[in-house]
């Protein structure tokens, strides 16, 4: 058997085709733009890289792009001045302080600083606890653009025995969520997780989410399960020439796609979702301010 592959990039490109068209009737029909403001601290390159790409799909889709970049040494007072800022800005509907920050700033004060209506990631308190309780809320954009692909391939997911690898806030908890409230019957597994493999196995969704490359083998896979693969890890690749490098993601691709009913691929997969997300949720942010109807 091989896999249907899930591809995350066509899917991605339909998601920001209706995010465009809606931003087009936002400014004809109300005369609004929605906005979204990027604030990068330091020069981490990953982060800078992750930062240009969503500037570019903001404009792309018609929005407004804001970006600030400050200084790695910038004080908390000076980062938390900013988001006040943007939080009292109208024509700023989405806010996104890029992670990690560096390490003297407190992360998660600053997260919940952000007002919870322009929290566009969803990693503030407040939507987090809407999202645990089934209630509308932002949703963390890497889970959302997941639970959207196993939507669209399954149709309903009730009933299915899912398995999340990892329990990180900003991935493996806000999945878990998701799939509990489409009626998944959920496992949260992590690094102290017994048996992992025989864990993995029962699974008929499985989403990994540990960041450590190719670790989940083809014999976890029960035959026909659905695999979403998060992963983003980038390792060398001598094949392509001395000190190249390829990205990878946490499911050793080839011998999963032999196994699984459906999969994700990395690059292509959940990757671009992630930013589809964000600027869907920033148009949902955009029309929640101005008590119009949100886009589905
Ligand atoms: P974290 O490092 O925050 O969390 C990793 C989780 O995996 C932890 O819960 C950890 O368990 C668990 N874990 C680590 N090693 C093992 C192991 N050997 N067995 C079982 N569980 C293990 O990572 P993130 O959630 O932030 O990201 C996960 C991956 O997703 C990364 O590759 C990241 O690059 C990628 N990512 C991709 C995005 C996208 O847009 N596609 C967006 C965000 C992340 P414990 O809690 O016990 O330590």
């Amino acid at each position: 058997m091989t896999a249907t592959v899930i591809d995350g990039k066509a899917f991605a490109a339909k998601v920001r085709a209706q995010v465009a068209e809606h931003v087009t009737k936002l400014k004809e029909t109300h005369g609004i733009t929605p906005g979204l403001a990027v604030v990068l601290v330091g020069e981490d390159p990953a982060s800078q890289v992750y930062v240009r790409s969503k500037g570019k799909m903001t404009v792309e889709v018609g929005m407004n792009s804001y970006e600030h970049k400050l200084d790695a040494d910038t004080s908390e007072a000076d980062l938390l001045a900013v988001v006040d800022k943007l939080n009292n800005d109208p024509a700023v509907h989405g806010i996104l302080v890029q992670l990690p920050l560096p390490k003297h700033l407190d992360s998660d004060l600053v997260i919940n600083s952000i007002d919870p209506a322009k929290d566009v990631d969803g990693f503030h308190i407040s939507n987090v606890g809407l999202l645990g309780t089934g209630q509308k809320s932002m949703v963390p954009c890497t889970p959302l653009g997941s639970l959207m692909m196993l939507r669209d391939h399954h149709g309903s997911l009730s009933g299915m025995d899912a398995v999340v690898l990892g329990r990180s806030n900003i991935v493996g908890k806000p999945m878990a969520q998701l799939l509990l409230n489409d009626s998944c019957t959920v496992t949260i597994a992590h690094s102290r997780t017994k048996n992992l493999a025989d864990v993995v196995r029962r699974a008929d969704i499985v989403v990994a989410a540990v960041g450590r490359p190719q670790m989940v083998p083809g014999d976890w896979i029960k035959p026909g399960a659905t695999v979403i693969d998060v992963g983003i890890n980038r390792i060398d690749a001598p094949e392509k020439g001395e000190g190249k490098t390829r990205l990878v993601g946490d499911v050793d691709y080839d011998p999963c796609s032999k196994v699984a009913g459906a999969i994700t691929p990395v690059p292509g997969g959940v990757g671009p979702m992630t930013i589809a997300c964000l600027l869907a949720n920033t148009v949902t942010a955009c029309c929640r301010a101005n008590g119009l109807s949100e886009p589905e």
